[in-house]
């Protein structure tokens, strides 16, 4: 590295691990600089990612909720009207004000944007837009583009990306999402509330891989009984745009006859790939895997001397506040102390309706590791809050260990599940055991008492059951 840097910290990609890990290292008294190509700051999430798609969905629930739940509360609505194009404002503000308040971070924390390209030159070097810049650390948090497939163009009109599929200007009369995972599901979500015929085809056999299998058959159920229209265990291998739409063929995963399905909009959602291309990773010697993404040790160094990655682009669970404990604990280690990650209690939520959240193992993941586990469940249906809600679908699911009752995993699919799973996330942080949940004093009556229910059940205690 040159012996006098223009920066201690040099960030490239201003996403949630990047902008945390700026702020992070600003605050414990780097000087701190973060290129970001991007005309906003936030990255893949606040300008295209959770916070859009947060904001439809809301605006979705709400539409529907009105013309379909409302009037069981006694309030009768005659004519619900989607105005979309308000709908979509809303959301663009939102977005606004999110990327707005990065910027006004950046300047408290006397941060420096640097507007541009970054690409990585060795230790100590990168450019921007062709200039050179130079900083004792250099971190990699470029995050993630959707992933392609074969034979599917994209053009973000007809058929689109999840970026696409946040800006739709009608709502379409028949939405096909290729791919059953949690992007695809939230988004089908959104355009099966404002009136789309919504089919999902998934190569798999079921949905949502890696979730809970009771949890997750339980939210297929769910769905299907939304309007939901599942193809599971298909595969799409041509996509033929027409004058009217979208043609698509479709052939079992296992091998047999193909069909063809119409539709007007494809969205396409079969994941997301590191983005660590274009960006001189390969020519500075970085080692990447074999999905491209930057490979580093527990300390997040590549094979680089001075040169780290975090977030999207490197290995494990491609989340927001997963890359932002990255950036945080990153800026810990550079300073000297002791950062550190516990990727054993990384929430994933689905932000579907009802919601589906989860933090440790699933049921499946202790079996295989023949851990003897015992389980306790509450259904939302004996919860009385959930009662007045008129939202009683689901339920929560504690998995504790056999012998010491500490809790391994916690999967709930029901309202507000996402909210729900951060006191089960706290109880895995702090080594509790299932019976520390059940003498928590949790306030009545409350969603939050099914959890609490659900870890005396562990024990056969649930009262309410
Ligand atoms: P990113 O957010 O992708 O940011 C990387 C930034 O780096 C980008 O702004 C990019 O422009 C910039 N960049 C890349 N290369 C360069 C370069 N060479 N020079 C300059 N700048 C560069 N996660 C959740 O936890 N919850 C959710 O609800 C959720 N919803 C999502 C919904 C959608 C539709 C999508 C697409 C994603 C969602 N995610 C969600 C995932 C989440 O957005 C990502 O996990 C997160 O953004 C990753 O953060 P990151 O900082 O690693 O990268």
């Amino acid at each position: 590295a040159p012996a006098e840097t223009d920066y201690d910290v040099l960030v490239i990609g201003a996403g949630p691990g990047g902008y945390v890990c700026a702020i992070r290292a600003a605050q414990l008294g780097f000087k701190v600089a973060c290129v970001e190509k991007r005309a906003t700051l936030g990255g893949t999430c606040l300008n295209v990612g959770c916070i859009p798609s947060k904001a439809l969905l809301q605006s979705s629930e709400n539409y529907h909720a009105a013309g379909h739940d409302f009037a069981a509360h006694g309030v009768v609505i005659d004519s619900v009207k989607l105005d979309l194009a308000r709908m979509q404002a809303r959301k663009a503000d939102i977005v606004g004000a999110n990327v707005k308040g990065v910027e006004y971070l950046f300047k408290k924390n006397g941060i420096t944007w640097l507007k541009g390209h970054g690409k990585v030159e060795g230790t100590g070097r990168i450019t921007v837009d062709g200039k050179p810049v130079t900083a004792k650390h250099i971190i990699i948090a470029s995050g993630s583009d959707s992933a392609n497939l074969p034979g599917i163009e994209v053009d973000e009109k007809t058929i689109v990306t999840s970026t696409g599929a946040l800006e739709l200007s009608e709502v379409p009369k028949r939405l096909v999402v290729i791919g059953g995972g949690v992007i695809g599901l939230e988004l089908g979500s959104v355009w099966q509330r404002l009136g789309a015929e919504v089919t999902v085809i998934e190569y798999l056999n079921r949905l949502v891989p890696g979730t809970d299998n009771e949890v997750a058959s339980q939210f297929q159920k769910l769905l299907v009984k939304q309007g939901f229209k599942l193809k599971l265990g298909h595969k799409v291998t041509k996509a033929e745009k027409t004058k009217k739409g979208v043609v698509l063929t479709v052939e079992p995963a296992a091998g047999g006859a193909a069909e063809t399905l119409e539709a007007d909009i494809v969205l396409l959602a079969v994941g997301r790939t590191a983005a660590s291309k274009g960006m001189g990773l390969e020519e500075a010697g970085i080692e990447l895997d074999k999905r491209g993404r930057v490979v580093t040790d527990a300390h997040f160094a590549t094979n680089i001397p001075g040169i780290y990655a975090i977030g999207d682009v490197i290995a494990g669970p491609m989340l927001a506040h997963k890359a932002e404990e990255e950036g945080v604990a990153l800026a810990e280690i550079l300073a000297g102390q002791a950062g550190h990650v516990n990727y054993d209690a990384i929430p994933g939520v689905i932000y579907t309706w009802p919601e589906v959240a989860s933090v440790g193992f699933t049921e499946e993941q202790l079996k295989e590791k023949g851990t003897g586990y015992k389980i306790g469940k509450f259904p939302f249906m004996a919860n009385g809050r959930a009662r007045a809600l008129g939202m009683t679908d689901g339920f929560v699911k504690v998995l504790a260990c056999e012998k010491t009752d500490r809790v391994l995993g916690v999967h709930i699919i029901g309202p507000c599940a996402g909210e729900l799973i951060a006191e089960a996330t706290m109880a895995i942080e702090f080594g509790a055991s299932a019976e520390d949940i059940g003498r928590v004093c949790h306030a009545h009556p409350t969603l939050s008492e099914a959890v609490k229910e659900a870890a005396l059940g562990a024990d056969n205690r649930s009262i309410n059951i």
